[in-house]
Order: structure tokens, then sequence, then C-alpha cells
């Protein structure tokens, strides 16, 4: 049987508490939407804060809703209803459906966006039980310093493995953050880092509050395709997603290509307004921008299927996002 630590669990009603908590215990406490991820982390070892600090009772923290052009969704909305909101349905389509496809039913009537947003990196080496990992001699994500996934590697690669934020970054989102002391705004382009220890520039302190989008053209045309091994519950082993908008004269007026997956940090695909921009949506420019994103993403041995096949996947799952945006009415004014 797998054991919690104890910890102190806090319910507190308002965003300014939830705040002023966090930055008491600073160190050694941590914020709890869902719990769908942090429980088995904590489980596992992973993390063992002495306080929780729950989001969920937050009401500042719930809230769907149009505003000055963009969409605000508040941090602690389930998954449930951001897969299922007729706003979201109608304005966002892609990111509807990405939530729709993250893990089971169950999950996402408990998990929320905010703790998706900011969800651990994964790897093979990492998310294993304590006796498992100390089996091994732990490793540089957590209580060890070798790097299992890069021989010799001073930093941690494990894979950003959430399934909204790339759908999130190629419409342009922002999270709001805030700690005790202040709020502020950063693009979700810049929200993510490199390390895959912690890949993000939250502090620890700090809130998600929400996550606003601006709403989209209705020429924009999304997808958001997701590599896994089975249909349902498992976490992608590749998430790629697709923003393309075409004009009255069926020219391509922008497009963005994000691939997750990989290592700690959302890839955003470069170079592609060069090679689509003003051009027809033919199959040599779906050709040439799958070869791109292949060129450009090198996954990892830190998830649990072969390397090179997963390598493969990203032409091939670039070519099947084309296959849906090309299909798709366009979304509703
Ligand atoms: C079997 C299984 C399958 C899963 N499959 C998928 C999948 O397919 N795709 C996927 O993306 N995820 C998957 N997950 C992970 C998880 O369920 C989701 O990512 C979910 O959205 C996490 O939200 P939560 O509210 O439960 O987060 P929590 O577990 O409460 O928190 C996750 C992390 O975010 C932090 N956090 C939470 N809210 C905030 C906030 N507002 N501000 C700052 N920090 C915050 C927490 O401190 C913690 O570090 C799966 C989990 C399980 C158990």
């Amino acid at each position: 049987m797998l054991r919690l630590h104890p910890y102190r669990y806090h319910r507190p009603k308002e965003l300014g508490e939830a705040l002023e908590l966090l930055r008491e215990h600073r160190g050694d406490s941590m914020p709890i939407a869902g719990g769908t991820d942090l429980m088995p982390n904590m489980k596992h070892g992973l993390y063992t804060p002495s306080h929780l600090v729950a989001l969920k009772g937050v009401e500042e923290l719930h809230v769907i809703e149009e505003r000055d052009g963009e969409l605000v969704i508040g941090a602690a909305e389930t998954l449930t209803r951001v897969a299922s909101d007729p706003l979201i349905k109608r304005r966002l389509p892609g990111l509807a459906r990405a939530a729709e496809g993250i893990a089971h039913p169950m999950i996402r009537n408990i998990g929320t966006i905010g703790g998706n947003v900011c969800l651990d990196t994964r790897c093979t080496y990492y998310n294993q039980t304590y006796f498992w990992r100390e089996a091994l001699g732990f490793c540089l994500k957590k209580d060890g310093d070798v790097c299992y996934v890069v021989k010799g590697g001073s930093r941690c690669v494990a894979a950003h493995s959430a399934d909204t934020p790339p759908m999130l970054m190629t419409l342009g989102a922002t999270v709001d953050l805030a700690t005790a002391d202040g709020a502020r705004s950063v693009p979700l382009t810049k929200f993510f880092t490199a390390d895959g220890i912690w890949n993000t520039v939250r502090e620890p302190d700090e809130l998600v509050i929400r996550v606003r989008v601006p709403i989209p053209s209705p020429r924009l045309r999304t997808s958001y395709q997701k590599v896994r091994e089975r249909k349902s519950v498992d976490f992608p082993l590749l998430g790629i997603a697709l923003a393309v908008e075409i004009d009255d004269s069926h020219l391509i007026e922008s497009i963005s290509l994000v691939v997750a997956g990989l290592g700690a940090k959302p890839r955003v695909v470069g170079g592609l307004d060069k090679i689509a921009g003003g051009q027809r949506l033919t199959p040599d420019i779906i050709e040439e921008v799958a070869r791109r994103a292949h060129r450009q993403c090198n996954p990892l041995d830190n998830l649990i299927v072969d390397t090179d096949w997963r390598h493969a996947m990203v032409a091939v799952y670039v070519r099947r996002a084309f296959e849906e945006v090309l299909g798709q009415p366009l979304a509703a004014a």
C-alpha cells in the first residue's frame, strides 16, 4: 500500500486567504486543485509538503466568460466543464477537444485546467514508487544526481505531458498569476522553461488564477492530435496542436504548430510563416510543414515507448492534424 505522509489540509474560501497561506508556508506548502496528479505524486514520495492549500472552494477561481474580446477561464474550472461549456465549444472548439481527450471522465470531473497548465513533468525514471526509485539510486529530478535519459546530463529532461497547454499556446493564451504580494500576466509561450525539475516561471507560492484566450477569428481552424497507448486514460506520448487561419481566397493567413511530450517545454515549431504564409494549403505545403516539425523535434528516451517510433510519429500526426482542419466546418462567429 502506498501511504501518504502527514500534512495539514487548508480550505480557504477567498483568494487572498489562499495566497496568504502559501506565503506563510512558502517552501513547505503546495496548492491542490483536483489533486488527480498531486495525490499520486505524493503517494510516490515525489512531493511531501506539510501544508496543502485547496483551491476548489475559492470563488474567484471559478469563471467562464467572454470579456473584452477574450475568453476567460478560471483556474479551478474542471476539465469536464472546459470540454463541454457551450461558450468554449463555440469559440475555442480545439481547446474543448483537447480537454475532452484527457484521462477519463472521472478524472476530468475532478481535474482542473489550472492543474493541467501547472502539471508536473513526467519521466520513466521519475513517475515510480519510492521503492522503485530507491532501487535504481534515484534520479536528477528527485532525490538523486544522475539522469538516466541523457547519460551524464546535468539538466532534467522529463517531458511536458499536459494536453491543454499546446492548444492554448497556438491560440495565443495568457495566464494570470498572483502571490500575496501582487499579480502578473505571462503569455503561455513564455510560461514554460526547459528545466524538467520545475518547468514553469511560476514561483512556488504563486497561483495561476485564470487563463485568457483571445477570441479567434471564425476563419481559424484547429486540431489537437494526441499519441497515446490506449484511446483513453493515458497521458500523451506526443501532443500536437495546430491552428491555421485561412482567408476568403483560401490562402493561409497565419499558422501555429506546437509539439509537446518531447522535453520539459512544449516546442513551437519555427519558420512556418516563411513556408506556408500566404500559400494555399496544398499537399506539398503540408508535407513541408510535417518535415520541418520532424526535423525540429527530437523525442528523448524519457517516456515508455521507442524514441525513433515517437520521432516518426511527429510527421504522421502533423499530417493528421492538417487532415482534421481541412475537413472541419468553420467555427461559429
Ligand atoms: C490515470 C491518469 C491519467 C491522466 N491522463 C492525463 C492526460 O491524458 N492528459 C493530461 O494532460 N493529464 C492527465 N492526467 C493528469 C491530471 O489528471 C490532469 O493533468 C489534471 O488536469 C490535473 O489537474 P488537477 O486539478 O487534478 O491538478 P492537481 O493534481 O491538483 O495539481 C497538479 C499540479 O498543479 C499545481 N496546481 C494546481 N492548480 C494550480 C493553480 N491554480 N495554480 C498553481 N498551481 C496549481 C499543484 O500544486 C500540482 O503541482 C492523468 C492523471 C491520471 C491519474
